[in-house]
């Protein structure tokens, strides 16, 4: 590794960070978290509840939540989650899309409830996309709106044919926020805020239907134990009242509001989903047109719009890439750790501006040029 490359100053990206969660968060927004007069206060009292109110309204309007649908939250994250599909929306069989790391995640959790029946996995090689299909006596269907391991974007259509009272669990951890999505046909959208809503970790909300809050009902009356924390129907009731079960991140929170009236001031979904794809093509494009880069998902119809990876051919040392563009500033290009190819992955949200993209690949063009062997 060449540790002496120094990339020209009129080359770098004005905003360095491209990480795929942590997401890169506005200067004015952490500006204003300073300033905040409700960090140190009680999540119990009106301004940490209105921020909660103005978080769940903000949800609600970008993401056209339908008349029915509530949105919880909680802590824990999206893993959280997986542990909470398990333990209160999972009745006893569960099929599930696994398609790289966080996928076969989701599905793990599943093998490991006791009360459950394995997950049965519809899979597909890093790089390519596998749904579950209609399976009778199966009573929830759950794979990713994105892999953020590899980059691929799947479809959220409920599948044909499947048992009237099935549920549509949707990991949307890193592109809720950032495309148009039909949340009619969906039961259960959840997330993570520290992604496409540029805020901190810690939080998961999770946008639920009628039949998911019915079913969450139902699990919590039957024998099972259900620890508190997993709780989604304590996780529902404290959310109606704009609180958590217990202390929130109140700075994750703040970025989240002030991340959301970002967004709409954007445009709204339609603008965010433009954005990003306008970076994520800028990418694309540019490792179609170089000799040495492609783009890692073969089928164009499957890369995202939010996680671009890029490939590398066998004498550019991606790892090499990484520390050069790193050592200048430029951060978080890695690839998923497990996948594991010579790759950069590189975070496309609605946050990072595609300026800062183009001149990325300006920024990869100088280093690839010195270091390809
Ligand atoms: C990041 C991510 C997660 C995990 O989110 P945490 O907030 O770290 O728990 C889960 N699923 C997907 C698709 C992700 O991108």
């Amino acid at each position: 590794m060449n540790t002496a490359l120094s990339l020209p100053a009129d080359l770098l990206p004005a905003v360095r960070d491209f990480g795929c969660g942590p997401t890169a968060i506005r200067k004015d927004a952490l500006a204003k978290l300073g300033a905040s007069s409700r960090l140190g206060s009680s999540h119990r009292q009106a301004p940490v509840k209105d921020l909660v109110g103005d978080i769940r309204a903000g949800i609600r309007d970008l993401l056209e939540v339908p008349e029915g649908w509530e949105i919880a939250l909680g802590n824990g994250g999206a893993t959280a989650m997986w542990a909470i599909n398990a333990a209160c929306l999972i009745r006893s069989r569960a099929a599930c899309g696994v398609y790289g790391s966080f996928t076969a995640k989701c599905a793990d959790e599943i093998d490991r409830a006791p009360h459950l029946g394995a997950a049965i996995r519809t899979v597909a090689d890093p790089g390519g996309l596998a749904l579950p299909t209609a399976i009778p006596g199966v009573d929830a269907y759950c794979w990713a709106h994105n892999e953020t391991s590899t980059g691929v974007r799947a479809g959220t259509e409920r599948p044909a044919n499947a048992d009237p009272d099935a549920l549509t669990l949707i990991d949307a951890t890193s592109i809720a926020g950032a495309v148009a999505v039909d949340i009619s046909a969906i039961d259960c959208y959840y997330f993570s805020p520290q992604k496409a809503f540029a805020a901190d970790g810690g939080l998961w909300f999770a946008i639920l239907s009628p039949a998911a809050i019915a079913r969450a009902e139902e699990l919590s009356r039957s024998e099972r134990w259900i620890p508190s924390i997993l709780d989604l129907t304590q996780a529902l009731a404290n959310s109606r009242k704009n609180q958590t079960l217990n202390t929130p991140a109140i700075a994750t929170l703040e970025l989240l509001a002030d991340q959301l009236d970002w967004l709409a001031q954007l445009g709204g979904i339609d603008a965010c989903e433009a954005r990003c794809t306008r970076s994520s093509g800028i990418l694309y494009d540019w490792a179609q047109a170089h000799p040495l880069a492609r783009p890692f998902v073969a089928d164009a119809s499957l890369r995202s719009p939010v996680v671009a990876t890029i490939e590398f051919a066998d004498n550019v040392d991606a790892t090499a890439v990484i520390a050069a563009l790193r050592d200048n500033g430029i951060r978080d290009v890695n690839p998923y750790r497990g996948v594991g190819a010579n790759q950069i992955r590189v975070g496309c949200f609605p946050v990072i501006s595609p300026d800062d993209v183009e001149a990325l690949t300006a920024c990869l063009d100088y280093v690839i040029e010195r270091i390809a062997a």
